[in-house]
């Protein structure tokens, strides 16, 4: 169903039982030139397992080591939404915000769960990780497996290998700064909340929000030195745009933290006057409605990923 930067995830069904699952298969020899990455997959892989209590996390089977792989086993999904993005763009229509806030939810309360609860943070959070199938639910998946392993807390080789296959940057300022290097954690609980901003731009408005240039490094430059993103003016809620301003913030100490996300009104306020696309007002519960464009085009997309 789709190929990542340490290998391949493939649909596969367990026999015995009839269950599907999607297996995701990293080549050992991506971990092995360190073993401080190593011993993290295995922790963060029991931490996988802890995870089935949020109905906003992608479900955890098990994990195997196999020919020298690892495989995890993990709920399968129909689409995720950097492809349902794409596809719908090819078609000149966008999500609709009535679903994006709907995924704002799911992610935000995914992200608190993973913190609150697990105790750990994401690192990675870009549309490809965020799930959907033809019920509507959406779900957050590969919390601190691979997020973990890219994001070694030494930046200048890790920023390297990151850029040099040409991973877009979600990563907020301060990550990047190297003026926050020198071994320091520079990657905080609300770094997750920046990643979660650019997503959300990226998805709204079916681009991601800092151009590419022919400069190395340009797209870098932009977001240490660039003014954050924003949406662009009188097509979203004023709400939308608030939440954005609170993910985007440049400053660490003022981002918005996961307690005042989940009171900002853009996930709680039920129905809106500029939201067109609200027919049915129950958006309260981890499904987007079957009634909508949207999940024509998760059909879609599902039909082409299983291709
Ligand atoms: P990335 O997230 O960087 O795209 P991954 O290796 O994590 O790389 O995943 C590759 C692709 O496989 C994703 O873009 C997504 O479309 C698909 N995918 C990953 N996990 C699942 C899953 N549990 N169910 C369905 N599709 C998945
Ligand atoms: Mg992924």
């Amino acid at each position: 169903v789709g190929r990542g930067q340490f290998g391949y995830v493939y649909k596969a069904e367990h026999i015995p039982s009839g269950t599907s699952m999607a297996i995701k298969k990293i080549q050992y020899s991506s971990l092995s030139d360190d073993k401080h990455n190593y011993d993290r997959l295995i922790r963060e892989l029991d931490v996988s397992m802890k995870t089935s209590s949020c109905p906003y996390l992608v479900g955890f089977f098990c994990s195997l080591f196999w020919e020298g792989d690892i495989w995890i086993c993990m709920e399968l999904m129909d689409a995720s939404l950097d492809k349902l993005y794409k596809a719908m763009k090819e078609g000149s229509e966008k999500i609709p915000e009535r679903i994006l806030k709907m995924i704002a939810i799911a992610v935000v309360n995914a992200l608190h769960h993973l913190h609150n609860d697990l105790h750990i943070i994401h690192r990675d959070v870009k549309p490809s990780n965020i799930l959907v199938n033809r019920g509507g639910q959406i779900k957050l998946c590969d919390f601190g497996i691979c997020g973990k392993l890219r994001n070694t807390n030494k930046l200048p080789s890790s920023f390297v290998t990151s850029m040099s296959v040409g991973c877009k940057p979600y990563m907020p300022p301060e990550r990047i700064n190297p003026t926050a290097i020198e071994g320091r954690e520079t990657y905080g609980i609300r770094s997750d909340v920046w990643s979660l901003g650019i997503t959300m731009v990226e998805l709204a408005t079916g681009e991601f929000p800092y151009k590419k240039t022919a400069a190395l490094f340009g797209q870098i430059n932009e977001v240490v030195y660039g003014p954050a993103p924003r949406l662009p003016p009188n097509e979203f809620t004023s709400d939308f745009e608030d939440f954005i301003v609170k993910c985007l913030d440049k400053d660490l100490s003022t981002r918005a933290t996961y307690k005042e996300l989940l009171i900002h009104p853009f996930l709680t306020r039920t129905t809106s006057n500029n939201d067109n696309n609200a027919s049915d007002g129950t958006n309260n519960n981890n499904s987007a409605s079957s009634s909508d464009n949207v999940s024509r085009h998760i059909d879609d997309v599902a039909n082409f990923m299983s291709e």
